[in-house]
């Protein structure tokens, strides 16, 4: 019998977010039970680092931990490194909400700096995007559809993308995070490109391979109803074929979803010429082959 490649799963939240259940021991103890090799805890990181207006001091409660709470979070981390270290490898993570402008990201850093040494890998993510003319549109199926309405999906897209090459200039992240979260906006999910956008995505990919980021394969996107994971099959195609590093993350906001759809998605993508996943310890990238 071939022995199967024990899993690994980059992206878990828990309650210190404010919308996810139990403690990060609990998503631990749920990994070692599915004989994982690794998992990563990777909470959102403290919104309240890029908004201070006290008019969303609520709406920051129920998205992330306070910026107080977050030395904690990674003492805790490192409490349960060392006490489960038999049993399984813990990465510390955290997932930032990317926004620009880059004085955001200063921020950010700021309060990052002195855990950098603690730190195994950060995932950039895109909650919402913002154009000159535009108001705010949170990338939320519950709020998307009016912008969806006004702007449509070409230019939402194509302003999603942009961001996300924002992202990737800041040399600042190791993994991009839900890599087409805009598909939550849209019904249905599997959206048609123009050729001016999808050719934009596939120059994105090019420049995500020269910087040696990776992209996750986020399986929330089929809890969200989405039909497929982050990023969809045809983008994921084209990961493979550029030789992109991927890393799988459940983005499990409770414990039962640590590995989610993993080994269908494995299957899947192994059809199509993928061979290896990668990890991450202080930062630096490693391929396993699966
Ligand atoms: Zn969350
Ligand atoms: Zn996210």
């Amino acid at each position: 019998m071939v022995q199967k490649m024990k899993l690994m799963d980059y992206h878990t939240h828990n309650r210190r977010c404010g919308h996810a259940l139990g403690e990060i021991e609990d998503y631990v103890k749920l990994a070692i039970k599915k004989n994982f090799s690794e998992i990563g805890i990777s909470d959102h990181f403290p919104l309240g680092a890029i908004i201070d207006d006290p008019q969303f001091t609520e709406i920051i409660k129920r998205a992330s931990m306070e910026v107080k709470e977050f030395p904690n979070y990674i003492k805790e981390i490192k409490r349960l490194k060392e006490k489960c270290k038999n049993k399984i490898r813990i990465r510390l993570s955290t997932e930032l909400n990317f926004a620009t402008p880059g004085r955001a990201l200063t921020n950010q850093k700021k309060i990052l700096e002195p855990f950098m040494d603690d730190v195994d890998y950060l995932l950039g993510a895109i909650h919402d995007i913002k154009w000159h003319e535009s108001p705010i549109i949170v990338i939320d199926p519950r709020e998307g559809s009016e912008a969806l309405k006004k702007y449509g999906f070409e230019k939402i897209t194509i302003e999603y993308i942009k961001k996300i090459e924002k992202l990737v200039e800041t040399n600042y992240f190791d993994v991009i995070a839900h890599f087409d979260n805009y598909r939550v906006l849209f019904r249905p999910n599997t959206p048609h490109y123009s050729p001016n956008s999808w050719q934009k995505l596939l120059d994105l990919l090019d420049t995500i391979k020269d910087k040696g980021m990776a992209i996750e394969i986020n399986t929330s996107g089929v809890l969200k109803e989405i039909g497929s994971q982050f990023p969809s099959d045809e983008i994921v195609k084209e990961i493979i074929q550029r030789d992109i590093p991927l890393v799988l993350g459940s983005d499990a906001h409770r414990p039962q979803n640590i590995g989610y759809m993993f080994e269908e998605f494995l299957e899947k993508a192994k059809k199509w010429g993928l061979s290896h996943v990668c990890r991450y310890e202080n930062r630096e990238q490693t391929l396993v082959k699966i």
